[in-house]
């Protein structure tokens, strides 16, 4: 089915539009309305932000029918997720090269951003912008100190293997990485932490809230006792270098529900999923995903307001009242109205937008205050020489800063990239994730955050060299550098307060209890946001797109609507692993520990 036979069906059944009613914007957003039970006016909708969570409510508001208005700080959409041009870098007619916030990845168990992904039309794509998503067919695990990286063939069991997997060079680098790292993982650890893995995963739904949410990754493997191999591998790897968020800190269920289980097991073994568990896209984010999708909801009749500042979600009478918007660069302020408001924002400038009355008026509002936000910054090393280091993304085990990266040229095979950007001299991008601000570099003993933005590209530069270059191999070499471009969100670096204002939700022990729901005790306020409380429960664009969901089907229930419920998918639940969570269900009533829980 094509993306706009898919929209014309969906259409008709959220709204009861016959196939014969043209798709422009007002006249079937009108009809769903009046099918929704809207009358004949158009509600209408303030969505605050123009990330994820912003253009999927949106997305879902038009297509029943809502007039919607996004108001948006930047002059652009996507928040977090878009790419951006280098200013000042395109050359003889090329685009300018492309940077982002970070590198975007979409395991397979994502299947809600799928789904809206799917409802994009993109060109001759019969799946809209999901047919823009490409396949990552390894994972390298990179040590440093001249140790063998272990390259990890990262596919649904059910896949064919990719014939380089089998190629002898790469079979003997993955047997050598292999075997590196089981020789320096004691037997009794890797034990231990499969028990671990095993009691997790047969926890009840009730303990894992109650209890494992409570415990540190850390400690619920006990990192502190263990080699400094399975403090890096299973500690810090799952969890500073995936999610921003201290292996001392981070909730033992988030990381083990969602980055265990519905990442890697359930990926690896396809179970629940919507592709294969290493996906990224074929061109920058805009290009690929991001502009399609802002056009598409153009011609839903979605307004945009972008360059405009929410300062304060207005409040009286027991209902928003209005917001007050300004320009951002100090524009005089004025109020925007609506029926119903949905804020988008991340956490941490929504909450600055919530008065003390507004906060009064459902506590959970308050609670947000103690959620907590680190910095994952991105850096894209510009190269002129193809550099092949792993069909996937490489997680630099070792580097202190807690290094990711992904070289984004093997998997733009729809742009010929010295043909496309700059000045036709640059080859490839690796793009980093830089996810460790606050531990000392490797050159000059600094973290990133006393670093000047030279020092962080520098430092995070030797640090991929540190690992990827080695016994002779020289991989990334100083001569191949064209030039770097670092997240412009992050300002003030080598000063003394530097700022990100771009920072990312992360999880330490407790997080659940203070995530608010999407609906909230104002009627005609809802929350959308990574930061809100989902079945993901990890801050993705796949928790963006789910708290979306839910927001508009809570807005759906405030207005009495009538139009179909925005579709949740949760992650998978092995069916076979019911019985035993049952069992646990009742040794938790009981007060005991799980049947496999030795301590
Ligand atoms: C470096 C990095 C890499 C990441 N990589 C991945 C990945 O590979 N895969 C993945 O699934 N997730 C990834 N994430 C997480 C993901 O980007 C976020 O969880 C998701 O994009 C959040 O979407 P959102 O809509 O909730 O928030 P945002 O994307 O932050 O969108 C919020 C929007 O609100 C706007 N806004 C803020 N304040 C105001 C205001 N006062 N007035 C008006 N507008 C305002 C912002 O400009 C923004 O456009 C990454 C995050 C980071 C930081």
């Amino acid at each position: 089915m094509t993306a706009s036979r898919s929209r014309r069906r969906f259409l008709s059944e959220v709204g009861g539009i016959g196939g014969a009613v043209a798709l422009g914007a007002a006249a079937p957003a009108t009809a769903a309305a009046d099918a929704a039970g809207g009358g004949g006016g158009r509600t209408s909708v303030a969505v605050l932000g123009g990330g994820v969570s912003g253009l999927s409510a949106a997305h879902e508001l038009a297509l029943r029918g809502y007039a919607v208005t996004v108001y948006e700080y930047y002059p652009v959409l996507g928040g977090k997720a878009r790419s951006m041009d280098v200013p000042g870098t395109g050359q003889g007619g090329r685009r300018p090269l492309p940077g982002e916030h970070g590198f975007r990845f979409f395991p397979g168990f994502y299947r809600n951003l799928p789904d809206t992904m799917r409802r994009i039309p993109f060109g001759g794509n019969a799946d809209g912008v999901h047919g823009n998503l490409r396949n990552g067919t390894e994972a390298l695990l990179a040590r440093n100190a001249g140790r063998p990286g272990l390259r990890l063939p990262l596919r649904t069991l059910t896949a064919p293997p990719d014939p380089s997997e089998l190629a002898p060079e790469a079979l003997l680098r993955t047997v050598t990485g292999l075997l590196d790292t089981v020789l320096h993982l004691p037997a009794d650890e890797v034990a231990y932490f499969a028990g671990r893995v095993l009691v997790h995963l047969t926890s009840c739904d009730r303990r894992r809230e109650d209890q494992w949410e409570k415990v540190p990754w850390w400690d619920f493997i006990r990192a502190a006792e263990m080699s400094q191999d399975y403090q890096r591998l299973l500690g810090i790897g799952l969890t500073r270098d995936l999610a921003a968020t201290k292996a001392e800190e981070a909730s033992t269920r988030t990381v083990a529900r969602t980055i265990l289980e519905a990442f890697v097991i359930d990926g690896i073994l396809g179970r629940g999923v919507d592709g294969e568990p290493d996906r990224v896209l074929n061109a920058p984010t805009s290009e690929a995903w991001i502009d399609p999708w802002a056009a598409e909801l153009r011609s839903l009749g979605v307004v945009f307001e972008l360059g405009t500042e929410v300062q304060e979600v207005l409040y009286g009478d027991g209902r928003v009242t209005g917001v007050r918007v300004a320009a951002p660069d100090g524009g005089a302020a004025r109020t925007v109205t609506a029926d119903h408001y949905v804020s988008a924002l991340p956490v941490e400038h929504a909450r600055v937008t919530w008065g003390s009355e507004l906060r009064a008026a459902d506590p959970q509002l308050a609670r947000c205050d103690e959620l907590r936000t680190d910095w994952m910054v991105g850096v894209q090393f510009y190269l002129k020489r193809p550099v092949r280091i792993v069909h996937g993304h490489t997680i630099y085990i070792d580097s202190p800063w807690a290094i990711t990266s992904v070289n984004q040229a093997q998997f733009w095979d729809v742009r010929d990239f010295p043909a496309d950007y700059g000045d036709g001299t640059v080859v490839d991008c690796l793009s980093i994730c830089v996810s460790e601000w606050n531990l000392p570099g490797i050159l000059s003993g600094r973290t990133a955050m006393e670093c000047t933005r030279e020092q962080v590209a520098q430092e995070a530069w030797a640090q991929c060299k540190d690992a990827l270059n080695g016994a002779g191999r020289v991989l990334l070499d100083d001569a191949d550098l064209h030039s770097w471009f670092m997240d412009p969100a992050v300002t003030g670096l080598g000063g003394p307060t530097p700022r990100n204002r771009e920072q990312l939700l992360i999880h330490p022990a407790g997080t659940l209890y203070h995530r608010p729901s999407a609906a909230t005790a104002i009627p005609n306020f809802f929350l959308a946001g990574d930061y809100v409380r989902t079945d993901v429960d990890l801050a993705t664009m796949e928790g963006a797109n789910e708290s979306a969901r839910r927001a508009v089907n809570a807005l759906l229930d405030a207005d009495g609507s009538t139009a179909e419920r925005c579709r949740i998918w949760p992650l998978f639940r092995p069916p076979e692993l019911e019985p035993l969570k049952r069992v646990d269900e009742l040794r938790y009533q009981l007060g005991l520990p799980n049947t496999f829980d030795l301590g």
